[in-house]
């Protein structure tokens, strides 16, 4: 199928251009002058975040290319018969700009089902569980959730058919701002904010407070809160971060074993918790 080889064409470009990681140190470099929270840059948490980052990106590729049959029968069941490559001949800037706007909303929606949809929340957990969030804490989520990312997000990139150029410009864009609101700096953009996701809209979306919950889920964005109801107005407050679960098995040494046998407990959390409600369930039923 054209659609996913297009795809598939260019992922190995993205994922594996290590020029990327210049940008964790630049936002690292923010961190120092701009810190909400006075802390050692290289922490423990920070350490973490790493091993997940370097495990998903190793982890992820043979997935995507094993499942790529399956992606190729998904594609085919949801999407309607047909040309959609309606952007290939498009100039660049229109490609741009509606690549960038189509994914971003894809950015909300998925993130909308993460915390709303069955038991993707507890995969999402993960991503939410980092007290002391970093650049790096981008890299901080479960396989399960890169994948479903991956699959949603850049949809329509491959559906309207833009050109290589528009694939590189959208995702290290994203790549860049996903590094940048993660940061550990008191900046909320200015007049910016309003339209652009910033650091401090995003750390609310991590607050631990139940009033922040479910809110601020847009990615680059701010409109798609706005537009669907998740618009969190409070623009001052550098909120503390993290899951009100005390049972979420949260790394505590930066030994490399440790962070290695900590990262296995972590992605087995959500399967912990689907399946301690299942079990509660399923005692409810019988008494
Ligand atoms: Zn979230
Ligand atoms: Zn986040």
């Amino acid at each position: 199928m054209e659609l996913l080889q297009t795809y598939l064409d260019h992922l190995p470009h993205y994922l594996l251009s290590w020029k990327l990681y210049g940008v964790a140190l630049l936002c690292l470099g923010l961190e120092v002058l701009f810190f909400v929270r006075s802390r050692p840059l290289f922490s423990v948490e920070l350490a973490q975040d790493f091993v997940f980052g370097a495990l998903n990106r190793w982890l992820f590729l043979p997935l995507l290319f094993v499942s790529a049959a399956v992606y190729e029968g998904l594609y085919a069941l949801v999407l309607p018969p047909g040309d959609w490559q309606i952007a290939r001949d498009w100039p660049l800037p229109a490609q741009l700009l509606v690549g960038f706007v189509a994914a971003d909303l894809m950015v909300y929606a998925s993130h909308w089902m993460l915390h709303n949809v069955g038991s993707l929340w507890h995969v999402h957990a993960m991503h939410h569980s980092q007290r002391n969030l970093n650049p790096l804490t981008t890299h901080r989520t479960h396989i399960v959730q890169d994948i479903f990312e991956e699959i949603v997000h850049y949809l329509p990139l491959a559906l309207l058919g833009v050109g290589y150029p528009t694939w590189v410009g959208v995702r290290a864009f994203n790549w860049f701002w996903a590094h940048l609101i993660h940061a550990n700096v008191r900046w909320n953009l200015g007049p910016v904010g309003r339209v652009l996701v910033s650091p401090q809209y995003h750390r609310l979306h991590h607050s631990i407070d139940p009033e922040h919950h479910g809110r601020n889920l847009a990615g680059r964005l701010v409109i798609w809160d706005k537009m669907f109801g998740t618009y969190h107005p409070d623009r001052e407050t550098y909120a503390e971060t993290g899951i009100p679960d005390d049972s979420y098995p949260l790394e505590t040494s930066a030994h490399p074993a440790a962070l290695l046998k900590q990262a296995a407990r972590q992605y087995l959390y959500p399967l912990r918790r689907i399946a301690g409600e299942r079990g509660t369930a399923r005692l409810q039923r019988t008494r």
